[in-house]
């Protein structure tokens, strides 16, 4: 070992020169969050400067909006539900925060306020409090609005993690990793030269998919006063456009019209906002609809639950875990602890099966079309890892059941018909039908909304829900809706006779 140490002593120090001239150098060089934060403040100046940015107290910007639904397609072999191109006109004041939206082809209002909650109402339908998801939903879109990103990126509730360059298309680009003040991962990128941002990538939990991969890629960048800002905003949703924004007027602390940011009293909406606000769990109001047969109400979306001698069978999982935890609760209430051995589907959508996974949790067997059953497997395995939920926490291996046409359910006493009704708004859809009790469960063929007044809103496909029923030779009294409220069969039969 010695003489080891003796004829190495020469190289040894060699060594630990070159180290200390590499330490130096990692001294002189600056860190990648260092490194991050620089390029970050380049963005900031490039944009008008920290300073400026932080000054900007509103932001109304107009424009057109092409939007297109994840997840609501007609076809499951499509992800997007493609919108038309339709005006944008909102409103963001940063103070509070709050925004007033009045975007849409039709006369829609959307207020959303951080105090006071929110609300939407579209011309001629009744107006709905927005739920606590929707309302976490709007918090973080300010917070990342491009406007205040920087702000944000750059305060003390963000940390900086890491700095990278990287090439897309022979171009050279900053990326900065940031987590960010909504605990979230953000990539940002700015192009050499450009230094503003050209891009935000990051993962966010969704309904009914879990983690969710999404960018946002900025562009046309223009002077507003002393502030430059995108005109355009591309939003891609697993690799979708989703949404695409033109902005052809961007202006910053105007006068903001304080009566248009009220929440009307009316049917106390104002009270409805304000305590869903904070809600840790969505109001379920069961009614029973006959013995063991409950339908449960909502804010947006219901579902029902049918009692049999030794299980119990859900009508729809909307929404989220949510709901479904409070419709699960009220099942214990009204039929106690008999297991959920079924959940059935009426169709694919997203909004009606972002609750699925938590009856899958409880051990229930998923039955849906079997169109869907890709679409449902997806759903029910997709990673949970930002927001881990019930089914993500549970051992249980998801089971689904595939319905091609018809399929009876029974123990003798009690009986669900189950029917594939060939439609345009969804190509595997289930119509859910109790014949003693001569009850039909239906989503979206047939909404009318709590104090909706005036004829019923009619699609195409209502009619084709409507013949299905009747060739089934079904006799329905009473419609037990996905969304909005009870409806007698006559309620349907008397509006598509008078639209003919
Ligand atoms: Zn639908």
């Amino acid at each position: 070992m010695k003489t080891f140490n003796t004829q190495f002593q020469p190289r040894l120090s060699i060594v630990f020169i070159s180290l200390a001239v590499l330490f130096q150098l990692n001294c002189a060089e600056p860190t990648p969050q260092e490194q991050a934060r620089r390029v970050l403040e380049d963005a900031a100046e490039a944009m008008g400067g920290l300073e400026a940015l932080r000054n900007i107290e509103n932001i109304s910007r107009e424009g057109n909006a092409q939007r297109s639904s994840l997840g609501q397609a007609r076809v499951t072999s499509e992800r997007l539900l493609v919108g038309s191109p339709s005006p944008y006109r909102k409103v963001i004041d940063f103070t509070v925060p709050r925004e007033l939206n009045l975007s849409g082809e039709r006369e829609i209002i959307q207020v959303a306020d951080a105090k006071k909650g929110g609300y939407r109402s579209v011309q001629g339908r009744a107006l709905r409090a927005l739920e606590p998801w929707q309302m976490d939903r709007y918090q973080t879109e300010w917070d990342r609005d491009i406007a205040k990103f920087l702000v944000h990126a750059l305060g003390d509730d963000s940390t900086l993690e890491d700095y990278s360059r990287v090439d897309i298309d022979d171009k050279p680009y900053h990326v900065v990793d940031v987590r960010f003040i909504d605990g979230l991962l953000y990539k940002v990128y700015m192009g050499h030269g450009t230094d503003v941002i050209w891009k935000l990538e990051f993962t966010e939990d969704r309904n009914p998919y879990g983690d969710l991969a999404k960018e946002r890629i900025f562009d046309h960048y223009l002077e507003v006063g002393n502030i430059t800002l995108p005109f355009s905003e591309t939003t891609k949703e697993m690799d979708e456009i989703t949404q695409a924004l033109e902005w052809s007027v961007i202006t910053i602390n105007q006068d903001l019209p304080e009566d248009r940011f009220q929440i009307p009293t009316e049917a106390s909406l104002a009270d409805r906002a304000q305590s869903l606000l904070q809600a840790d769990t969505l109001p379920v109001v069961p009614t029973e609809l006959a013995p063991g047969v409950y339908f449960g109400e909502s804010v947006s979306m219901n579902n029902m639950w049918v009692e049999f001698d030794d299980f119990v069978l859900v009508a729809e999982g909307p929404n989220n875990e949510m709901q479904s935890l409070e419709v699960i609760r009220q099942i214990r209430e009204t039929v106690g602890d008999k297991p959920i051995r079924y959940l059935v589907t009426t169709h694919h959508h997203a909004d009606h099966t972002g609750g699925i996974r938590t009856y899958a949790a409880e051990g229930a067997t998923v039955i849906t079309h079997a169109n869907n059953e890709a679409i449902i497997r997806e759903i029910l395995t997709r990673p949970h890892t930002l927001k881990p939920d019930r089914l993500s926490q549970s051992q249980q291996e998801p089971q689904i059941e595939t319905v091609e046409d018809r399929r009876t359910i029974t123990d003798g006493t009690r009986t669900v018909e189950l029917l594939h009704v060939p439609n345009a708004h969804a190509d595997g859809y289930l119509a859910i039908y109790l014949p003693r009790e001569r009850l039909i469960f239906q989503s979206d063929m047939l909404s009318i909304l709590q104090g909706e007044t005036g004829d019923p809103v009619l699609r195409p496909y209502t009619k084709e829900f409507y013949d299905a029923v009747r060739q089934a030779g079904w006799r329905v009294d009473r419609i037990v809706p996905g969304h909005g409220r009870l409806a007698d069969w006559s309620e349907l039969a008397e509006a598509l006779q008078s639209a003919e």
